[in-house]
């Protein structure tokens, strides 16, 4: 009699479940105790879970309100987390009629707080940008998933995936490690479940799991400890901006302003002018926020407070879950200014080392320093954004390798450029890079001309703050960006049965060697000098096309001295000029040769070449 009952119970609830709740989703899927933000908001998913009642109960748990929002198949629950609650689960029932529909077994953990987790990227790091499909193939068992919707790897397609992992990325930390690198940057990791081009990682369809043809979750945090333990960092690439249209928040919208939505298609004019700009036209700073990147890449309301709390909680979530170092904010400018600066607060609020830098590709030091955090131009909203991806310096320092001198142009640029600093309030956080997965090769934009090359990483190495080398920049590979997905290549040797393993000296020609030599021996220099990786920078005005700057420690105890020839004949440089750096040297050593000068009057420089001298 008692099974029979039982058996109907069983019955009963099985119908209902048929009838109302399929319970999808709740995010974040887990959270911590120990926030130093006492709310969460979940978000749960699922056909027509609005019209349940919620129930939990856990000691230190309020559930503050049940927002009930346009769509039926969405409930967001508003929890406050006393500072005294402990770690456990709890079971978050959904009922209706006094019956459960459908729980969630809630967890709420402890916060890893150990050494070495989320540690910040200054300017004393190195950092190696990636695309993990196309960099190394560590695992050939992930490379077509069932279930997803590119079907297809082809490697001699660009548009198509070509089965690069985070496991290849794992497999070769030492050679990142030989080159000098100290920080792991990849093009974003999470699912892209798209139909066409997912590999570049930036129309996400799911925000809290790893591509399945990247890895696992626990994957992406064993990869985050493994580097940890190599003693390098990571720095998440995450998109405030957009989502792609596979997302479940777009196939099945919680409400209509979810999105940023026009009567007919409207895409972003990509201009970041009308965002500053005093005299700018609303309508053009409207396109400019609230179009859309791509018709692929639906355009996220940031006014929403429901959105903002979903892109905030997930990049809380990952921090605490990996142990990130720093984030690099795709499309900065296309966001909501006053939303972003909030989200940086409640991060830095979080995770007080964490390094933060946004991707502004705009024309002007203006423009860029309008985006960063505790300056004087942004007109009263501070954006809390510590740093910038520094584009106009790439500029200027292409302008010095290519350009003629003039009385603004050559190296006179990059020497302008520099002299307006002032604008930020500390440019030592801004990303300097020659190029990325978006732009031409760097080896090809100085016409594959190696001591043009070797100059511009010497720049780069021992430039105020925090350097970025692209893969495969160090092994001289080339190409335009037209389309960009040939700059964005395979590594060689990353995949088995590759002609040539780049990876290892014996596998590079002789130039890719000098290449990677010469990128070595600055980085790895540059790791245990104080003066290039925290001291000051003072630049002299050029002449002669010699252009000449300085680094040194704040008790000028140690000097770096950098000569940069960008004219095609020999000269001698008369140092007089540099007294205020140079009185106390009487000797100078080459960092990359180990040469000693010593005769520090007249500097030989051959043509278009630098030198890199640590005085003494
Ligand atoms: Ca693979």
């Amino acid at each position: 009699m008692k099974r029979l009952f039982l058996l109907l119970l069983l019955i009963t609830s099985i119908n209902s479940f048929a009838q109302i709740a399929k319970l999808e989703r709740v995010e974040p899927m887990s959270w911590w105790v120990g926030m130093h933000n006492p709310k969460l908001q979940l978000l749960v998913h699922g056909n027509q879970i609005a019209t349940n009642e919620v129930q939990l109960s856990y000691p230190g748990i309020t559930l503050v309100k049940v927002n009930k929002v346009e769509n039926p198949n969405y409930l967001f629950l508003d929890l406050e987390i006393a500072a005294d609650t402990k770690p456990g689960k709890f079971a978050i029932n959904f009922m209706q009629k006094g019956k459960k529909n459908a729980t969630y077994s809630y967890e709420l953990q402890t916060r890893d707080q150990a050494a070495g987790r989320v540690q910040g990227v200054t300017s004393k790091d190195l950092v190696y940008l990636l695309m993990p499909d196309r960099f190394s193939n560590g695992d050939a068992s992930n490379d077509v998933v069932k279930g997803l919707q590119e079907t297809k790897l082809n490697r001699d397609s660009m548009y198509f995936r070509h089965g690069g992992d985070i496991q290849g990325v794992i497999n070769h930390l030492d050679y990142l490690k030989e080159l000098g690198v100290t920080t792991v940057w990849m093009t974003p990791e999470i699912e892209n479940d798209m139909a066409n081009a997912s590999y570049h990682g930036y129309a996400a369809t799911d925000n809290y799991k790893i591509d399945p043809r990247y890895g696992t979750n626990a994957l992406y945090k064993s990869y985050v400890a493994q580097v940890h333990a190599k003693g390098l960092k990571v720095i998440k690439d995450i998109v405030h901006n957009h989502i792609g249209t596979g997302h479940y928040t777009f196939k099945d919208m919680p409400m209509k302003d979810w999105l940023n939505q026009w009567p007919v298609y409207t895409q972003t004019n990509y201009r970041d002018q009308p965002v500053m700009d005093i005299h700018a036209s609303a309508g053009d700073r409207k396109q400019m926020l609230d179009g859309w990147f791509v018709p692929s890449m639906p355009d996220l309301n940031q006014r929403n407070p429901y959105v903002q709390n979903y892109l905030t909680q997930n990049h809380i979530w990952w921090i605490e879950y990996a142990g990130i170092d720093g984030l690099r904010l795709d499309t900065y400018p296309y966001n909501d200014a006053a939303y972003m600066a909030d989200w940086a607060q409640k991060l830095q609020a979080e995770f007080p080392y964490l390094s933060i830098f946004g991707e502004t590709l705009v024309n002007s030091v203006a423009s860029q320093a309008y985006f960063t955090g505790g300056n004087v131009v942004n007109r009263g909203l501070d954006t809390h954004l510590p740093g910038i991806t520094d584009a106009v310096i790439k500029d200027a320092i292409y302008e010095a390798l290519n350009g003629k001198m003039g009385w603004t142009d050559g190296v006179n640029r990059l020497y302008a450029t520099l002299a307006q600093d002032f604008l930020y309030k500390d440019a030592t956080k801004n990303l300097v890079f020659m190029d990325n997965h978006d732009m031409s090769r760097f080896y090809s934009m100085v016409n594959e001309d190696f001591n043009k090359y070797k100059t511009g990483m010497a720049i780069l190495l021992t430039m105020r703050g925090i350097p970025q080398i692209y893969y495969g920049t160090e092994i001289l590979m080339k190409n335009y960006s037209n389309p960009d997905g040939l700059v964005r290549s395979d590594f060689s040797g990353g995949w088995k049965g590759d002609k040539a393993n780049k990876f290892i000296a014996s596998g590079r020609t002789e130039k890719e060697n000098a290449a990677f030599n010469y990128i070595s021996k600055l980085a790895n220099y540059r790791k245990t000098s104080a003066a290039l990786s925290t001291g000051k920078l003072m630049q002299f005005i050029p002449q002669d096309g010699l252009y000449v700057y300085f680094r040194y420690t704040d008790d000028n105890s140690k000097t770096i001295m950098v000569i940069v020839n960008t004219e095609d004949k020999a000269k001698s440089l008369k140092t007089a000029r540099f007294a205020e750096r140079m009185e106390k040297a009487s000797s100078a050593t080459n960092i990359i040769t180990g040469e000693k000068l010593n005769n520090l009057t007249n500097i030989a420089i051959p043509p278009s070449t630098s030198l890199v001298l640590e005085l003494n």
